[in-house]
């Protein structure tokens, strides 16, 4: 079984400190590192601050990756990270520190609870109380890119079994250990049948076993619409990585501020904590960012590491921090907020509060020990997996697909034939629509010779890949720009690609 431990642990309270990596970040992320750490400190978190350089210094230093080899080994040692924003320098071809950490270090589940802090920060969305898990590997964040033609560049979405089964039967876990009662799923199936129809299926089958707790499914429009309209509907929700990403946003903001929430990236052996915004360059250096969200990032920490009486005790402070009106800019407001402080003033009205319960906003208990997330090993079934034909991308100029589809027709390809042209998605030949605006970028199927393509379902011939390599060939001297290709697969006799619009 792997195993992750959210938002509780046996880890007993040793008489060594727990290392922790802290990375102060960029923009504001020293100062609101500093105001956590100050609070941590007061509340006698036993924990031991191993600091490492990541971010922006990285990247200017001339390290693309943003982060040193040895600071790979500090990681690897701790296993704990606190993490507090970075700067990505734009349009310097940098990739995405963050993105890098969640890959290389497997953190599969992101974690962002969100709750609404009514009356104290004013919030349209008074009983608003979500936990977004998000998909934290996969989908378009993969970064795999490319241009093709000239008119034409591709992102792949790669959505795999393992992914889906570990983040869904997480969030169904997460909501077991913590008394939630509804998960939602939220997809794009209606148009992406494979890879979101794979998440969707995933969720149904992992739902059946939870029978405690209530399914929906929603497709991401429709439901990020109605998360923003009505968030008190959604308990926990799981989704995919960029719907996550942009959904969790909308639901932090909603609650009052991106200020606010915390997040945990959690992996079988790794931990990642950080606040959910950015580096905010905008009030960087001014004292008057908000530290909440590293603070209750901090919290989710300190809960992982079994150090659930401290988490309480930080979150209870704060919780009446906020309370007691005492709020940074983000948050304030004349006539609601009692007290505009800086980030550090805003710190020590934490500290001063440590041992102190919120009078109207729900006090949170010690989270029990012994609370873990069990996540069953992947067991990949193999099915049988036949080659059934292929997409052949080629970049053409013309603007004519009959052409294109003539010549291609006449071209003697040995036991492959041509059975459609597609151009982005949409069936142009044979007999395409005349409305339709092509690019340079054709996507040209062939399948076997004997393959039935006028039965229903069409029967599809199985053969060995020397044909696909002839056919290859034989466009390579007919002049053709093959720009890449896609193998069509049956598995268990079931179709693994899918059809062109119109097809
Ligand atoms: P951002 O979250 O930094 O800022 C968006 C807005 O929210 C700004 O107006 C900012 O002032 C405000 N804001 C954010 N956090 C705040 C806080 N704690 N207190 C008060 N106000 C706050 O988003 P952005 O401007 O799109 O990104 C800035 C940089 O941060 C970029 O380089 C981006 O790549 C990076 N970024 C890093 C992370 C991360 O490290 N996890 C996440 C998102 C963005």
């Amino acid at each position: 079984m792997e195993s992750t431990k959210q938002p509780a642990t046996n880890v007993n309270q040793s008489a060594v400190a727990t290392k922790i990596a802290v990375a102060k970040g960029d923009g504001i992320g020293p100062e609101i590192m500093d105001a956590t750490l100050k609070i941590l400190k007061a509340a006698n978190a036993h924990i031991d601050p191993q600091f490492i350089d990541l971010g922006e210094k990285v990247y200017l230093e001339g390290n693309s990756a943003g982060i040193a080899n040895e600071t790979w080994d500090l990681i690897k040692d701790n296993k704990i990270i606190l993490k507090a924003p970075i700067t990505t320098p734009q349009g310097k071809g940098y990739k995405s520190l963050n993105v890098t950490l969640r890959k290389s270090l497997s953190l599969f589940a992101n974690v962002r609870p969100v709750v609404a802090l009514d009356p104290f920060v004013q919030t349209g969305h008074p009983n608003l109380d979500v936990v977004i898990i998000r998909e934290n590997e996969e989908d378009l964040y993969a970064g795999i890119e490319h241009q093709q033609t000239e008119d034409v560049v591709q992102c792949l979405k790669l959505v795999t079994k393992p992914g889906c089964q570990r983040i869904i039967r997480y969030a169904f876990e997460y909501a077991k250990i913590n008394g939630r009662k509804k998960v939602t799923c939220m997809v794009k199936d209606n148009i992406m049948k494979l890879t979101d129809g794979l998440f969707h299926r995933t969720f149904d089958k992992i739902a059946a076993e939870y029978p405690e707790i209530k399914s929906e499914t929603q497709i991401i429009d429709i439901g990020s619409a109605r998360l923003a309209a009505s968030p008190e509907r959604y308990d926990v929700v799981v989704t995919s990585n960029l719907y996550g990403d942009i959904i969790s946003d909308i639901v932090a903001e909603i609650a009052g501020s991106v200020g606010l929430a915390g997040s945990a990236n959690v992996g079988k052996e790794v931990a990642m904590f950080e606040a959910i915004h950015g580096s905010a360059p905008d009030i960087s250096g001014q004292g008057i960012a908000n530290p909440s969200g590293l603070i209750n990032a901090a919290v989710m920490m300190l809960n992982h590491i079994g150090q659930n009486k401290v988490a309480a005790n930080v979150k209870n402070a704060w919780l009446k921090t906020i309370e007691d009106g005492i709020h940074t800019a983000d948050i304030f407001k004349e006539n609601w907020s009692k007290q505009k402080v800086s980030t550090s003033a805003f710190a020590d009205a934490v500290i001063e509060r440590l041992g102190m319960k919120p009078q109207n906003l729900h006090a949170v208990e010690e989270v029990a020990d012994g609370a873990r997330i069990e996540i069953q090993d992947y067991n990949r079934i193999k099915s049988n997996k036949e080659l059934v034909g292929i997409d052949v991308f080629i970049d053409w100029a013309g603007s004519n697909p009959d052409q294109i589809g003539n010549d291609l027709d006449n071209l003697s390809t040995l036991g492959m034939k041509l059975k459609m042209i597609t151009n982005r998605g949409v069936k142009v030949y044979p007999n395409g629509q005349e409305y339709t605006f092509c690019t340079d970028h054709w996507r040209c199927r062939f399948v076997p010779i004997e393959s039935d393509m006028r039965a229903t379902p069409p029967i599809y011939k199985a053969i060995a890949y020397d044909r696909i390599v002839n056919l290859l060939k034989t466009l390579d001297e007919g002049g053709f720009d093959v720009i890449k290709t896609e193998n069509l697969y049956q598995f268990d006799g079931v179709r693994g690609f899918s059809l062109g619009q119109g097809e």
